[in-house]
């Protein structure tokens, strides 16, 4: 579920019907909160054991990459149903994040996580929450706490990792989106591109035809019904330029935020739910992160 936005070409975009090919038992596995190398200095506004940094546990890039699994805490995203029972978005999210952390620190990264744990980025006030979870202003403070990890860890790529949902249980797929009004641009394009190819090829070495919906530019997704200020921004704000009042400083760097199943399909969401899917996602996401820096052959753009 993206923050801010409704994805409502879903509506005018039937995926192809074509539920994974494989049954996966339920496995969930909530690992232990890895303890970060070093904290740096407290960010304001974060709660205090957000925004983490890890080492590298195999050479060393020198490169920061910003992993955010998104929602978190009182912020449950995106609601679904697998055959082992209800699934939240944030909890698949958490899991894929983990086990990218650590893939990617095997590769050589330092790793920024926005999250490590159940829990919201941002340390959210009075007017930041109500019974359904997140209210409007809390959602803002809490992408904005994203952006303020990456920057301040001095991330160099950041990718944020979602799920959709749709009120249709027949639509799925895999998508990934970007924005196209950054200086950096180019580098978002090319760093979704190999996201989504990497995903759907990782999906399909492990036995699963998951969908290729394609990318998407961010300012394509938004109707402007949230409110008033988020419809006139008109991007999702953890990958958007700035703009006086609503996002005063913007992620630096290049980034993605993927969606790569949809937890309202009970296929996809029983992929969601278990360990060799979640480290189906982790792993083509890893493999985009690794083509994005080794600058080897853009992956073919799709949809
Ligand atoms: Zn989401």
């Amino acid at each position: 579920m993206l923050v801010g936005a409704i994805t409502l070409w879903a509506h005018f975009r039937a995926a192809p019907a074509a539920p994974p090919a494989r049954v996966v038992p339920a496995t969930t596995v909530t690992k232990p909160a890895p303890s970060a190398d070093s904290n740096g200095p407290k960010l304001a506004g974060l709660r205090p054991d957000a925004c983490q940094l890890f080492a590298p546990t195999a050479g060393d890039r020198h490169l920061t990459v910003f992993v955010d699994p998104g929602h978190g805490g009182v912020d449950p995203g995106a609601l679904g149903a697998a055959s082992s029972g209800e699934v939240q978005e944030k909890d698949v999210t958490l899991a894929v994040g983990l086990e990218l952390l650590e893939r990617l620190r095997s590769d050589g990264y330092s790793v920024a996580m926005s999250r490590t744990t159940d829990a919201t980025v941002a340390q959210l006030g009075p007017n930041d929450t109500d019974e359904n979870g997140l209210t409007q202003s809390g959602e803002h403070r809490d992408t904005q706490a994203r952006i303020q990890c990456a920057n301040a860890r001095q991330a160099k790529l950041m990718i944020a990792i979602h799920l959709n949902s749709f009120f249709d249980p027949s639509a799925g797929g895999a998508e990934t989106i970007y924005d196209a009004e950054r200086e950096f641009s180019d580098a978002n394009e090319r760093f979704a591109g190999l996201v989504q190819s990497s995903l759907v090829d990782s999906f399909a070495r492990h036995g699963w035809a998951v969908p290729d919906r394609g990318i998407k530019d961010d300012s394509s997704l938004f109707a402007p019904v949230l409110s008033m200020q988020a419809g006139n921004y008109g991007h999702l704000l953890e990958l958007g330029p700035s703009q006086s009042g609503w996002l005063d400083d913007p992620s630096r760097m290049p980034g993605a935020l993927t969606e790569p199943l949809f937890v309202t399909d009970r296929g996809e969401a029983n992929l969601a739910v278990s360990g060799e899917g979640q480290a189906a996602m982790a792993e083509g996401i890893q493999q985009a992160i690794n083509g994005y820096f080794d600058g080897g052959a853009t992956a073919a753009k799709r949809g």
